[in-house]
């Protein structure tokens, strides 16, 4: 059976066995850690940690519990990814609230904002941030921007993105990280909005898959993560860089840095359109998978 009867079962062998199905429910779908994820989404509708789940140290699951949990298998079996389906994601030992209109962070950002914190922790004596804030473009679920201010506690930043429900989101973030009076939220295309500003750091996570690509993503993202924050522009996907890169010129203070993260493969590519447009002391960072993954320049 592949179905999970949403009917609460009578006797903990019955659920035992509705657990079963259900894992084969998700190994069909082409889940590839079944067991995990059951353990997983049945500790979520329980409110119990997997741990409990495992050593089976939890009460007798209600039928609103059970509920939960048949919904969760469904969305997951329609591969719908975890993060949405908890509705948060942890990125730089920082929660996060997530939904469909935010691109889900990933552990490979952590390394941008590990490269803008210790720019700015070189910076910190000469310049003041409250004058030269940061800004955050395509900001998302605001988890750059936010995981930066957490640290370095003197910043204050930007957090621009195109769509309202994105901002929605890093509001909500801002928020719950007791940030809200740091960080001004503005609805702009890439730098548009900021364009009067004097910044310290431009950082962005831009949306950089060839729009040929997009097809061959995995079902979670190319189904579900939102199209805006994935898709980017030209026919190579780094229009946002060349923008970025232009504009990031008016906006930067002299000795200010553009920190960017880019796709597999698209690192030198970046780095030549950095150093066309005169961005100096061009610098890139390997993630933990040793791809290289932030590029980042002075301007002059
Ligand atoms: N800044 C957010 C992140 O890195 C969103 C990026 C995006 O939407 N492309 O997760």
């Amino acid at each position: 059976m592949d179905k999970l009867n949403p009917v609460l079962p009578s006797n903990a062998l019955q659920i035992k066995a509705e657990l079963i199905s259900a894992e084969s429910a998700l190994e069909a779908a082409g889940i590839e850690t079944p067991r995990f994820e059951v353990q997983l989404l049945l500790a979520l509708a329980l409110g119990v940690s997997r741990t409990q789940v495992i050593a089976q140290t939890y009460s007798p699951v209600t039928n609103r519990q059970w509920q939960s949990f048949s919904e969760y298998i469904r969305l997951r079996v329609a591969r719908t990814p975890l993060a949405y389906i908890r509705g948060t994601q942890e990125f730089y030992g920082l929660d996060f609230r997530v939904d469909r209109n935010c691109l889900i962070p990933r552990p490979e950002t952590e390394m941008l904002v590990d490269y803008a914190l210790s720019c700015l922790s070189k910076y910190s004596d000469i310049i003041d941030f409250t004058e030269f804030p940061v800004v955050d473009v395509g900001t998302g679920s605001g988890c750059i921007l936010i995981a930066i201010l957490k640290n370095i506690n003197s910043a204050k930043g930007f957090a621009v993105d195109l769509s309202a429900e994105a901002l929605h989101i890093s509001c909500i973030n801002a928020s719950a990280h007791h940030l809200t009076d740091r960080i001004h939220f503005l609805q702009s295309s890439l730098l548009d909005a900021v364009r009067s500003q004097s910044c310290s750091i431009i950082v962005s996570n831009p949306p950089y898959i060839p729009n040929t690509e997009i097809g061959s993503l995995q079902p979670e993202v190319r189904d579900f993560e939102p199209r805006l924050a994935l898709e980017g522009t030209d026919k190579d996907g780094l229009g946002s860089y060349r923008r970025l890169a232009e504009e990031g010129l008016r906006v930067l203070i002299s000795g200010g840095k553009l920190v960017v993260e880019v796709g597999m493969g698209q690192a030198r590519t970046v780095e030549e359109i950095f150093i066309r447009s005169g961005y100096i002391d061009i610098e890139i960072r390997n993630d933990l998978a040793n791809i290289e993954r932030v590029v980042a320049g002075s301007r002059p």
